[in-house]
C-alpha cells in the first residue's frame, strides 16, 4: 500500500520513473481516500470524473521517457482557478453553475507538465476569510483535528494534501491564504513575489495583492511546483519574464521585528518561535532585532485596499453578465435581487466597506491614505533588506482554532493575518514552514520573508530549517 500521506512529489516522481508505481496507482489511492473521508471533511467541491483517464495518459508519457517532475502527480486545485470546460464557483452561490471558458495560465502550465488535476477544493467565498467557514458550500474540517478549521481561504487545498487526497495542491493568496492554512495543516506554503506567477485565470479578489501559490509537504515540493507555474505570461502585464539568478548560500542575516509581536501571540506559538530562533542561531545564522514601524499598519492598509478592489472586481457579478440571476421589475431590481441572493455575508460586508472607502468624500481620507502608507511599507521593506537577508516571524499568532470560533467576530478573524499582511502589501515573497507542534499536537509554523524575486533564498533557508528543526 502506498503511504500517500508521507509521500513527497520528488519521491513519487522517482517511483514513477523507475516503474515502482504508476500514476493510475497514485490517483487511485487519492480517490479512495476521498471516497472514505470527503463526506465528513468536505474538502473537495468536485472530484473530476476523468482523473483516472488523465492518469492513464500521464503513464503513457512516462513510458516514453518524456515525463517531468509533475507528470502523473495528482494535484488539487482551489475553486477560484479557471479550468476550461469545468465549473468554477469561488465557493459562492453566485457562481455555482458557472463554467470556465479558458484555462488559467497556471493550469496550462500544469497540463503541459502532465499533472493530473484531481478536483476543485473548498475555500472561503471569493477567498475572503481565514478558516474556510465562509464557503457557501459548508465548512472544511482540518484532517489533523476535525473539530478545528483548516485555515483559509485555501483551506480545501491544504486539507486535501494533508489528508492524502492529492500529492500536491494549489491555492491563492491575497493576504496569507496559503501560508495560514499551511500553518494549520502542518505544510509548507509559498507566497511568491507579486508578478512571479501570472494571475490570468483566477477569479480576482484584490488584484494588486492576489497571487497563485503552491503548498508542499516539504520545501522541495513547493519549489518544484513554483518552478513550473512561474514566468511571464502575455495575459498578465504584471508578470515577469524570469526569476533572476540570485541564489547564494551565504545569505545568513535574519531580522526579527519583535515589536510587531506585542498583541495576541499565543504562549506556545511564542515559545516555539524562540526555540526556532535558537536553532537558527546555533547553526550559524546571525539574528538581529529590526524595527518596522510602518509594517505595523499593514493589516489596516490591507482592510482598506482589499475591500476597495473587491468592490470593483465583484461589480461584474451583476446577474446580467455573469452568475446567478434573480428576476426583478427593472434592471436595478435584477441587480439587487441577484446580488442579495448570490453573495454571502462576508462578501457583502467587504463590498460595502470597499464602496464606502472609494466613495466621494471618503476616498482621500481612506483609500488614498492607505496607498501612501502602502508605499511607505514597500520602502521600509526595501531598506531593511539592505541590512538583513530575511525577516522572520511566526506565520500565524495562534494554532488552528475550533470550528465556529471567531465567526461572529470579524476583527478577531482578521487578526489571524497580522504577520501575513506585510508580504502581500509589500509584494515580497514569503514561505511558511512547519516548526513543531503544541501541547495538543497541533502544527506550529514560522515564516521567512525575502526581497522581491528571492524565492531561491527562501527555498535554501527553508531546506536548512527542515534539517535542523
Ligand atoms: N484572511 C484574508 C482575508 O480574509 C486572506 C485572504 C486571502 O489571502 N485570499 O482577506
Amino acid at each position: 500500500m502506498i503511504d500517500i500521506k508521507n509521500l513527497t512529489i520528488e519521491k513519487a516522481g522517482e517511483m514513477l520513473q523507475n516503474g515502482e508505481v504508476t500514476s493510475v496507482d497514485l490517483v487511485s489511492v487519492c480517490l479512495s481516500n476521498i471516497e472514505e473521508k470527503n463526506k465528513d471533511l468536505n474538502i473537495f467541491l468536485e472530484v473530476f470524473s476523468d482523473a483516472l483517464e488523465q492518469a492513464k495518459k500521464a503513464d503513457e508519457i512516462i513510458k516514453t521517457g518524456k515525463g517531468g517532475p509533475l507528470t502523473g502527480i495528482p494535484i488539487a486545485i482551489k475553486d477560484n482557478i479557471l479550468i476550461s470546460g469545468r465549473k468554477v464557483s469561488a465557493a459562492s452561490k453566485m457562481l455555482e453553475d458557472y463554467t470556465a471558458s479558458y484555462d488559467a495560465f497556471v493550469i496550462k502550465k500544469l497540463k503541459e507538465a502532465g499533472a493530473v488535476l484531481i478536483g476543485r477544493t473548498n475555500m472561503d467565498e471569493f477567498a475572503m476569510g481565514s478558516s474556510t467557514q465562509t464557503s457557501a458550500f459548508g465548512v472544511t474540517k482540518n484532517p489533523i483535528d476535525p473539530s478545528r478549521v483548516p485555515g483559509g481561504s485555501s483551506g480545501g487545498s491544504a486539507a486535501a494534501l494533508s489528508a492524502g487526497m492529492a500529492l500536491s495542491a494549489i491555492g491563492t493568496e491575497t493576504c496569507g491564504s496559503v501560508r495560514e492554512p499551511a500553518a494549520f495543516c502542518g505544510l509548507v506554503g509559498l507566497k511568491p513575489t507579486y508578478g512571479a506567477v501570472s494571475r490570468s485565470g483566477i477569479i480576482a479578489m484584490g488584484s494588486s495583492l492576489d497571487q497563485i501559490a503552491p503548498f508542499g509537504k516539504n520545501v522541495r515540493d513547493a519549489e518544484i511546483v513554483f518552478e513550473i507555474i512561474s514566468g511571464k505570461d502575455e495575459m498578465d502585464s504584471t508578470s515577469v519574464n524570469s526569476i533572476p539568478e540570485n541564489f547564494s548560500s551565504s545569505k545568513k542575516t535574519i531580522g526579527i521585528p519583535y515589536h510587531l509581536f506585542e498583541e495576541g501571540v499565543d504562549k506556545e506559538v511564542m515559545q516555539n518561535f524562540k526555540e526556532s530562533v535558537e536553532k537558527l542561531k546555533n547553526n550559524g545564522y546571525k539574528i538581529v532585532d529590526i524595527n518596522l514601524p510602518y509594517c505595523k499598519y499593514s493589516l489596516a492598509v490591507y482592510y482598506i485596499i482589499m475591500p476597495a478592489e473587491v468592490s470593483t472586481n465583484l461589480s461584474r457579478l451583476d446577474g446580467v453578465r455573469y452568475g446567478l440571476q434573480k428576476d426583478g421589475g427593472n434592471v436595478s431590481e435584477v441587480y439587487k435581487n441577484s446580488r442579495s441572493a448570490g453573495f454571502g455575508p462576508e462578501t457583502k460586508r467587504r463590498i460595502m466597506l470597499g464602496t464606502y472607502v472609494l466613495s466621494h468624500g471618503y476616498y482621500d481620507a481612506y483609500y488614498n491614505k492607505a496607498w501612501k502608507v502602502r508605499h511607505a511599507i514597500e520602502m521600509e521593506l526595501k531598506n531593511v533588506f539592505k541590512e538583513v537577508d530575511f525577516i522572520l516571524t511566526p506565520t500565524v499568532p495562534i494554532p488552528a482554532f475550533k470550528l465556529g470560533e471567531k465567526l461572529d467576530d470579524p476583527v478577531a478573524m482578521y487578526l489571524c493575518d497580522i504577520f501575513s499582511a506585510p508580504a502581500n502589501i509589500g509584494g515580497v515573497p514569503a514561505i511558511a514552514l512547519p516548526s513543531g507542534v503544541n501541547s495538543l499536537k497541533l502544527p506550529l509554523s514560522i515564516q521567512f520573508m525575502a526581497p522581491p524575486f528571492h524565492e531561491k533564498d527562501l527555498f535554501e533557508i527553508g531546506k536548512k530549517f527542515e534539517e535542523i528543526k
